[in-house]
């Protein structure tokens, strides 16, 4: 890696996992290894590579073991996995990974729809889920990533105070990090600066990254709210990958090449190499001939004389 140490911002690569899961078609192991090591290569230091789910409910995921192993042997990586309940974080603590992510939906109904389970049966999960690691896995960081945080296309709009209970809850149950996640795209920047305001004034340090959605165009502009808001982590996938299939047209989380260029932009250092991060994209379309791959920057390029920030400061 040829990038710096010294990033103001972390971009959290989570096209392995996001992206692909909302694919119909699975993409092969050693295609998902190839991708997820030029990603690395490109200077992402944290990427979710899968979940452990059932895999009757997304076989797109059930090479999740095999990929953690490989990710696991890249230096320097950080290796995060998505996990519904106790048992699945239990396979992923066994698998060795990082950072696991809970999903915690704060409407209810979507809750049920995405994991069935209620509030207090997640809660009482996310329980027992850190009671585990603290006994046996303390090296693996536990988040718990608050879905429909922006609002829900079940419940429609989800009171601010909701957040801010269910993350007080996560933090009282002894998660290491609570993240806002726009899971339908509903968000806006003024909702997004005013929400993590009020939840790091409750929970402080323990308030962590955004997870945004392109789906209606202000992913962007929600990353540069969060910035004001004090957010130093974003997930991204690769290429803006996945989507809804309940909604054609619909694209799937904030794009990595477009958001690195943005905080690149800005004067924030990343540790991304973008001309990497193109080799990288290389090697997704590859695997995944016809489907479509997003990207404003991929498909305009860099600006004339564009230069990222680590080389403005030097
Ligand atoms: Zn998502």
């Amino acid at each position: 890696m040829h990038a710096s140490d010294k990033t103001d911002v972390l971009v959290s690569e989570v096209g392995p996992r996001d992206g692909l899961q909302s694919l119909k078609r699975a993409m092969p192991t050693a295609d998902k290894n190839r991708w997820i090591a030029a990603l690395a290569k490109a200077g992402l230091r944290e990427i979710e590579v899968g979940s452990f789910v059932s895999p009757k409910a997304l076989p797109q995921m059930s090479d999740c073991a095999e990929v953690v192993a490989h990710a696991l042997t890249i230096a320097g990586l950080r290796v995060a996995v998505l996990v519904p309940n106790l048992k699945y974080a239990q396979m992923a603590f066994e698998a060795g990974a990082h950072l696991i992510t809970i999903p915690v939906s704060v409407s209810e109904p979507h809750s049920i729809s995405n994991i069935r389970k209620t509030h207090n049966e997640i809660i009482e999960d996310v329980r027992a889920i850190v009671a585990l690691r603290n006994e046996r896995y303390r090296g693996t960081a536990i988040e718990a990533g608050l879905a429909t945080a922006f609002g829900c296309t079940i419940q429609g709009p989800v009171p601010e105070d909701d957040v801010l209970r269910m993350a007080v809850t996560m933090a009282e149950a002894g998660v290491d990090m609570v993240n806002l996640a726009d899971t339908v795209g509903y968000a806006n920047p003024v909702q997004v600066r005013r929400l993590f305001g009020r939840v790091r004034e409750a929970i402080g340090e323990l308030c962590g990254g955004a997870h945004f959605h392109n789906t209606r165009g202000q992913g962007l502009a929600n990353v540069v709210a969060a910035l004001d808001a004090g957010v130093r982590t974003f997930d991204s996938s690769q290429g803006g990958i996945g989507g809804c299939p309940y909604a054609p047209g619909a694209t799937g989380n904030i794009v990595t090449e477009d958001l690195v260029f943005l905080l690149e932009a800005m004067g924030l250092r990343t540790g991304v190499d973008l001309d990497a991060l193109m080799t990288a994209r290389a090697v997704l379309t590859a695997s995944l001939p016809g489907e479509p791959i997003y990207g404003h920057v991929p498909d305009a390029g860099l600006p004339k004389g564009f230069v990222p920030a680590e080389q403005r400061l030097s």
